[in-house]
């Protein structure tokens, strides 16, 4: 070990820092870097809306007997909670993931029922905008996995398609069953990813166009979660996508065996 480990601890918000000095760079090391580089974009992240939330929580004070400005400063007070909450909701469910128990729960899960839910779920942000979601044709197909997780992961994919897609466009969800792989696509005609943004969007806090995916609502975190989700379930997640032109991202899962060729005890 020829590195020094120097461990400081930043009181106020509980967090670690884990700084790593010399030029030994071991995967374990790499690891603990990208530890640390994750909690210091958590706290950089919540940052911003813990201090709005602060300095609103003042002005909202100070504005007491003026009801119109009480009015907007509350109207923002909540968005910025609600923005919190989204960010340290996605932290635990990422953390979660990595953590490895993430299919304790496992279950048989019908992939065409996932799809229908997602729909429904979006129905009203996509009349917001006049988007059309196409369904393809109904799959039998079944996952061992955890449907709350899957679901999340599938919205992510519908909620992003939806929020960089114009008005009056199409975004369809196709499920295909090929040689016991199944893909789940969700295809816009959105604004598309650069190519050298291709595989970076899937890292956590990652965003195409920073200002825009703020203002948007957006954490960076939702195709990171993606990722992991397919991953826990010995798939991945694809990406074709031509700026100007649109994105399909495809979930790939493996297809759940016949319990009769699944050991005892496997199933639940
Ligand atoms: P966010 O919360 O910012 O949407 P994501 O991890 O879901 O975070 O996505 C990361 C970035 O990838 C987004 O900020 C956006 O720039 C880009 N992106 C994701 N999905 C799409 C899409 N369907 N079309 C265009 N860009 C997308």
């Amino acid at each position: 070990e020829q590195s020094l480990h120097l461990i400081v601890r930043v009181s106020r918000l509980g967090a670690r820092y884990v700084l790593l000095l010399g030029d030994d760079r071991t995967e374990a090391h790499r690891l603990e870097e990208v530890r640390r580089d994750f909690l210091a974009n958590v706290s950089h992240e919540l940052k911003t809306p813990i201090g709005a939330v602060g300095l609103l929580a003042e002005a909202l004070e100070s504005a007491a007997d003026e009801p119109d400005s009480v009015r907007r400063f509350a109207a923002r007070l909540s968005a910025e909670a609600e923005r919190l909450a989204k960010i340290t909701s996605e932290i635990i469910q990422l953390s979660r993931l990595q953590s490895g128990d993430a299919l304790e729960k496992a279950e048989l899960v019908d992939v065409d029922h996932l799809v229908r839910q997602s729909i429904d779920h979006h129905r009203v942000a996509a009349d917001a905008k006049d988007i059309e979601l196409v369904v393809g044709k109904r799959r039998h197909a079944l996952v061992l996995g955890d449907p709350a997780m899957l679901s999340t992961a599938l919205n992510n994919l519908v909620a992003n398609a939806i929020q960089y897609s114009p008005e009056h466009s199409r975004v369809g969800i196709g499920v295909t069953l090929t040689d016991g792989v199944i893909e789940i696509a969700v295809t816009d005609q959105g604004v598309g990813i650069p190519a050298a943004d291709r595989d970076r969007v899937f890292e956590r806090f990652y965003r195409v166009d920073t200002a825009r995916a703020r203002n948007t609502g957006g954490t960076g975190l939702g195709l990171s979660i993606v990722k992991h989700v397919a991953q826990n379930h010995g798939g991945d997640v694809r990406l074709w996508s031509q700026p100007g032109n649109g994105s399909t991202f495809t979930i790939r899962l493996p297809e759940a065996v016949e319990a009769s060729a699944v050991p005892t005890g496997a199933t639940g």
